[in-house]
């Protein structure tokens, strides 16, 4: 006998435990990460009800997950096409979304004898916070001073005067702060 230990399928079983009603088709597909920039997508009828191609008589929604993504990544990315699915169309990366995605990260902890640690929680959130505001996982969330610099380093970037210029317009935009002016050259000008 041969028994292959594997996580999806474990997943897809605690999913299923948590929200007994959900019916959808899960395929692998080829390019949609290079294409789109996204490991998973799930569709639903646009509002005319026109299906996608691989949609299925009884599925409300179509689970897609590139083919390329590390094998060790694919539970995390249904966790999180299955919370869109719990979600629908209009739920976004809202209260929702994230309360089933935890859910289903949950239940998957347990099924495997473990208790989700903080940890393991802290990063389930900072996933979250990833997925609604865009920012790189690992990275720090931007302040609204971060923002701002960042605003006023793409400015200074394409001046039209050109580096000197840009410069210029940095140095006025922090009122000739020369601790600041070092602090956003090294950040950003530099490099682009
Ligand atoms: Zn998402």
């Amino acid at each position: 006998m041969i028994r292959y230990k594997e996580p999806v399928s474990g997943l897809i079983q605690c999913a299923l435990g948590e929200f007994p009603s959900l019916s959808v088709k899960v395929m692998l597909v080829a390019g949609m990460a290079d294409q789109e920039g996204a490991w998973g997508q799930t569709w639903w009828p646009d509002a005319s009800g026109e299906l996608h191609p691989d949609w299925e008589a009884g599925i409300d929604a179509l689970i897609q997950i590139d083919g390329g993504a590390p094998y060790y990544a694919i539970p995390d990315i249904l966790a999180h096409e299955l919370a869109h699915a719990v979600a629908g169309p209009d739920g976004g990366h809202g209260d929702v979304f994230a309360d089933a995605y935890l859910r289903i990260h949950k239940a998957f902890c347990r099924a495997a004898g473990q208790e989700p640690t903080p940890e393991q929680l802290a990063e389930l959130h900072e996933l979250i916070d990833c997925a609604r505001t865009g920012r790189p996982f690992g990275t720090e969330p931007a302040s609204d001073l971060v923002g701002e610099l960042n605003t006023a380093i793409d400015f200074a970037i394409n001046h039209p005067d050109g580096d000197a210029g840009g410069i210029a317009f940095l140095r006025q935009w922090t009122f000739g702060d020369q601790e600041a002016i070092s602090a956003i050259e090294n950040r950003g000008v530099r490099n682009a």
